[in-house]
């Protein structure tokens, strides 16, 4: 196979890409508090991934953090001024009870997009109101959400999970339903779900706003408009990252290849065979810095000229103040 092209390569470049506010925020918090430590003898401990992109994780691990699966794996007798971040994802009440109990300093990175669908749960909750969560099983996320209200919440992935949802076994009264959603998820998939829960659940009712976020979307949307003239696309994200993932997903039911890969070494050469036109995104938590590494890569298998064009369906200029901890005081004046 041959990646070369003596007529050159047009790549087109999805935008926005790469870190949201909620990523940017989580990263600049663990950095902020390696900064403050650093020298102390204090550990930054971190509770899971701070975010699912191994490139972030290792640098971060190379600054000095230490990530952890869980808290019981803090040593009792950390030193004072330790502290644990939890990651963008978010925490499920329990994990933040085992913190009290350990008596550990928590700096919450959680995003408050995701604080904002727990707050939601809890609030529909209380009202009783079954909760139908949509989302992934098994995702960080969907751990955290679930456990605000665990006997009141019910997870689906699928229309098939929908049609078996058990009456009353499942959910107590059809007139008292919620559905809330992962913030990651694709746009076109999770529209079919909730058609299917409205058909099964006339009288479900809709979070006030919707929860998949606008990083998420935007991503999408972006990548769509590239998908439209590429003839494969190449997604930087890792394995792990659900809103990544669902960019590939999108582009291949489209029709038009699309690959997942962490970083420019990822690409192989044979993908390219018989592609003038490459699309090109980033996942949320893809640094963008790896994505001039795709597109130096992409020049170097061409091997005559690459014009890049950015495809742009909107502008993002939304950020999320830091935790009180973190922001600036006289103490420490950055
Ligand atoms: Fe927050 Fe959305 Fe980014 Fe997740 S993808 S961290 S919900 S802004």
């Amino acid at each position: 196979t041959d990646a070369s092209r003596p007529e050159g390569r047009t790549v087109l470049l999805a935008s926005p890409r790469s870190f949201c506010a909620g990523v940017e925020r989580a990263i600049e918090i663990v950095e902020r508090l390696l900064d403050r430590h650093a020298g102390t003898g204090r550990t930054v401990y971190v509770r899971k991934q701070i975010v699912h992109n191994t490139h972030v994780v290792a640098e971060l691990e190379r600054r000095g953090a230490v990530f952890v699966d869980e808290l019981d794996e803090i040593p009792a007798d950390v030193p004072d001024g330790s502290v644990v971040v939890f990651s963008a994802h978010g925490v499920s009440p329990a994990v933040r009870d085992q913190a009290a109990e350990q008596a550990l300093t928590v700096v919450d990175a959680t995003c408050p997009l995701v604080t904002k669908v727990h707050a939601e749960a809890r609030r529909f909750a209380a009202r009783g109101d079954t909760i139908v969560l949509i989302g992934h099983a098994g995702h960080e996320e969907i751990d955290g959400t679930l456990g605000e209200a665990p006997e009141h919440t019910v997870l689906v992935e699928t229309v098939a999970d929908v049609a078996a949802l058990q009456v009353p076994q499942q959910v107590p009264d059809p007139g008292r339903v919620t559905y809330l959603t992962q913030t990651t998820l694709a746009v076109d998939e999770t529209a079919e779900v909730i058609a299917a829960l409205r058909a099964r659940f006339p009288a479900i009712k809709a979070p006030p706003e919707d929860d998949i976020c606008y990083a998420t979307t935007n991503r999408q949307q972006a990548l769509a408009a590239v998908a439209e003239h590429a003839q494969v696309v190449l997604v930087v994200g890792s394995a792990n990252s659900s809103n990544s993932v669902r960019l590939v997903e999108t582009v291949r039911r489209q029709g038009v290849p699309a690959h997942l890969i962490d970083d420019a070494a990822g690409i192989d050469p044979a993908w390219l065979n018989g592609c003038g036109r490459v699309g090109v995104t980033a996942g949320a938590s893809a640094p963008d810095r790896l994505v001039q590494e795709v597109v130096d890569r992409l020049r170097t298998l061409t091997g005559a000229g690459v014009t890049v064009t950015e495809v742009a369906t909107t502008t993002e200029t939304i950020q999320f103040a830091l935790p009180s901890q973190l922001r600036p005081s006289r103490q420490d004046p950055r």
